[in-house]
Formats: C-alpha cells, structure tokens, sequence
C-alpha cells in the first residue's frame, strides 16, 4: 500500500515524538510492504516564528494532499503574549476546520502494569478499555448567537445540530464499534433537551443498519458518575460536543498519564488528523524524556481508521503493551518496579518489537 503522510511537528515535545511515530511507521511499512512517504510542515508557534502565522497556507495545502496527517502538538510559553491571531492553538483549530475533520475519537485503555496517576482503585482501571467518539463541529461551541444582552446582565448560548450532523457521527460512531466488542453507549440529556431528544431518534433509527451492535441510551450525568465508578462496562460511547468534551477528560484519568492517550479527528473519507491529547510540554520538552506512546498510539489510529491497516494497527498497539509488560517506560509513568528509560530507547524497543 502507498500513502502519503503529512507530519506537522508543531512545538515542544510534538518535535521529539513525531519522529518516534515516524520510525515506528516506517518499522510497520518494512514488515508489511508498505510504502510511506512523509512531507513535513510547519504550524503553531514553530510557524508563527518562521511565516508570521500558525497555519501557512503552504501546511493547509500539503495537508488537503496527503492521505493523513498526524500533528504533534502546539503552544508554548515563548508565545503566550502573542496577539489572538498568532496563538499557536489558531493552527490547530483551522487545520482541523479547511479539512472538515467533524468527529473525534479518543480510546482510553487502562494498561495492566500503570499505576495510577489518580486516587482511583487499580481494580477499577485496570478492565477498562473504551473508546469516546465525540462530535467535533456543532452543538453550544458554535451555537449563534453566543451573546451578552441587557448591558451584559443576560446571557445566551445556542445548542443547534441538524439530522445530517447527528447521522454523520452516529454512523461513525456504530462503524467503530463494529471493529470493537461492537457495544454502544449513546450518551445525550433526553429527559430535558430537545436536542438530545432528536439525537435518540437517529441513534435508534441507524440501529437497523447495524443489528449486530447492542445499543444503549445513558444520561450525560448518570454517564459521568460510571466512567470512574465503572469504567469496564463501556465500549464505545457517542455523544455530542459539550458532553464529549467533559467526558474525555474525565476518561483520560484511566490511564496511567497524558503521555499515553492518543486520539483521531475524522471525516467521512477516511482522511483523517492523529494527534496525542497532550500539548508541547514545555516543562519537559527538549530533555528526551516525553512520552512517545500517545503519538505513537495516534500513529496507530491512522493505520486502522484512515489505511484500514487493522493489523499493522494491532501489531503497534500489541508492541506497546508487551513493552510496558516487560516494565519499560518512561519518567511519567508509574510502576512498582522496571527500567526507567527516554524518549528514543522507548522507540527503539517498540520498533524493534514491530
Ligand atoms: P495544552 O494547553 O497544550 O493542552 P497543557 O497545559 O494541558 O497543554 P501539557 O503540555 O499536555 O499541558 O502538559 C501537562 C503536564 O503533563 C506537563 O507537566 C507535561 O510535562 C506532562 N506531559 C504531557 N505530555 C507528556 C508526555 N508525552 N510525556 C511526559 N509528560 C507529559
Ligand atoms: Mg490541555
């Protein structure tokens, strides 16, 4: 298979694990007779430094190009002082709007040997192993009009979706699942939103095109409370926005830190945008020492989701695991006991693994 990738580093710690994902794929394509080609772009701070913009037209274009990207991360404190419109995070938003990216998935998996980065009992983490499918483009972020009325004394916020856009990634969401243990929870507030009310309806007509996938309703708040009370009984979950937005970050203390969460922003095409949920780090970044299995999980999704590569997907997710298993890893993750090692030696083993 020939694909073409585009890789935009962006800034801190997203330069020193792009390149991990980048040896890892190229471990993949050697063992499956692929051919990868990468193209680098700028965006972020990295590109407000070098164009005088966080997203070059030059980036928006080579991305519209390629089969799939896959971004490191932006931001940083060099340009917190920065006017709005050279905010390294203006990048991110418009590469995700020029390629119409309106789903996003988030799997959360709590790794066996981990320990907790939170209060949570180990038992409770260790069965989960869910993935959060979030719709990315309507809903209260960009209900219109979002204003202040009576001398600022009153306030609004509009929760808008059509038909088309609950379909859309409904049917993403029941495409996942079929590649999963093919369970759904479609998450909504339908005892009080109109909304959520129509959100339902669709979810159970799209039910008929996927008999094989045992659907469920959950509310936001009930939802919430299950995640960390449990977080096992979840496989894939559909929710909108707002919701989703809360919930994966509520999902993401599953796992053992930020540096192992990988998520995908799709669209219908199967073009799609890999990134690691976690931003530039500047705390750490340069040091050698980031994390490199959420971007290299991201680079994952992109070989399942975009190339419908499930089992060159499996291997690198296989090799993660089985590293971690023989207790490798890296600073942020806690384990009672193993060898503590950085950034390109958590690669190499991976690589080598593959
Ligand atoms: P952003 O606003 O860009 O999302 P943030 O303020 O949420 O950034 P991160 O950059 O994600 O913060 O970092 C939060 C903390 O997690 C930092 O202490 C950082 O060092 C740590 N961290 C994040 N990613 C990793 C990683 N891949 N490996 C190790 N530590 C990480
Ligand atoms: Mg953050």
């Amino acid at each position: 298979m020939d694909k073409k990738i585009v890789l935009l580093p962006g800034d801190g710690i997203g330069q020193e694990v792009i390149h991990s994902a980048k040896e890892i794929l190229h471990a993949v394509a050697q063992e499956f007779k692929h051919t990868f080609t990468f193209e680098s772009h700028d965006i972020g701070g990295t590109a407000v430094d070098l164009h005088g913009t966080p997203l070059p037209d030059s980036t928006v274009e080579a991305c519209k190009k390629a089969d799939a990207v896959l971004l490191g991360a932006v931001g940083g404190p060099k340009w917190d002082l920065n006017p709005s419109h050279l905010r390294p995070e203006k990048g991110l938003l418009g590469i995700r709007k020029e390629l119409g990216l309106f789903a996003n998935l988030r799997p959360i998996k709590g790794f066996k040997k981990l320990l907790p980065s939170s209060p949570l009992k180990q038992e409770v983490i260790e069965g989960s192993d869910l993935l959060i499918v979030r719709e990315l483009t309507g809903g209260l972020y960009f209900g219109t009009p979002s204003e202040r009325r009576e001398n600022g004394n009153s306030v609004v916020d509009t929760l808008f979706y059509t038909r088309k856009e609950i379909e859309r990634i409904v049917d993403k969401a029941f495409q996942a699942a079929m590649k999963r243990k093919k369970q759904l929870t479609s998450v909504d507030k339908a005892n009080v939103l109109e909304s959520s009310k129509l959100w339902r309806e669709i979810v159970e007509e799209k039910k008929a095109a996927y008999p094989e996938v045992v659907v469920q309703h959950m509310l936001v708040d009930s939802t919430a409370m299950k995640l960390i009370t449990n977080p096992s009984q979840f496989d894939v979950i559909v929710t909108e926005n707002m919701f989703g937005d809360i919930l994966s970050d509520e999902a993401s203390v599953l796992t053992g830190s930020l540096g192992m969460l990988p998520s995908a922003s799709l669209r219908d095409d199967g073009v799609g945008l890999y990134e690691p949920v976690h931003g530039s780090a500047p705390d750490i970044a340069g040091q050698g020492i980031a994390n490199p299995l959420a971007m290299i999980l991201s680079a994952a999704l992109m070989l399942r989701y975009s190339f419908g590569l499930e089992e060159e997907a499996k291997l690198v997710e296989d090799a993660v695991q089985s590293i971690l298993d023989e207790g490798y890893h890296t600073p942020d993750l806690k384990m009672e006991s193993g060898v503590t090692v950085g950034t390109s030696e958590m690669t190499r083993l991976i690589a080598d693994y593959i």
